[in-house]
């Protein structure tokens, strides 16, 4: 087959009957805040994690809420914890206890 330089991405629709959302319910009953955040990418533009690795916390976020949780267990492990997305977020997010609670999801409820 010819390489015309990319490649077709999988279907990304989502059945929202079939959206698992036990994982994002329960952050949001442990931190509200995260109900706040709109989207901007402030936290993934200044993310220590995302200077060295290939970590984006806003994609995270969009997992989260889209209920796809197989990828999470191996993203968090690549955060370091050192709260600068917390900093710089606009809507004021507790980013760093959210993702101590999204570890804890994951290890909850898989
Ligand atoms: S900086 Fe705050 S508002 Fe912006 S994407 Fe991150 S968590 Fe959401
Ligand atoms: S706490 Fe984690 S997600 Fe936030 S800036 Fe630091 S490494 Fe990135």
């Amino acid at each position: 087959m010819k390489n015309f330089g990319y490649t077709i991405q999988r279907d990304q629709s989502i059945d929202i009957d079939q959206n698992d959302r036990r994982i994002v319910n329960y952050l949001l009953s442990l931190e509200p805040s995260f109900n706040l955040c709109l989207g901007c990418g402030s936290c993934t533009g200044t993310c220590t994690a995302g200077h060295f690795v290939d970590f984006n916390i806003r994609r995270v976020h969009t997992l989260l809420r889209r209920g796809e949780s197989k990828q999470l267990k191996t993203e968090m492990k690549k955060c370091m914890f050192c709260g600068k997305c917390q900093l710089v977020c606009p809507r004021g997010v507790n980013l760093r206890n959210l993702i101590i609670t999204i570890q804890r999801a994951i290890e909850q409820i898989g």
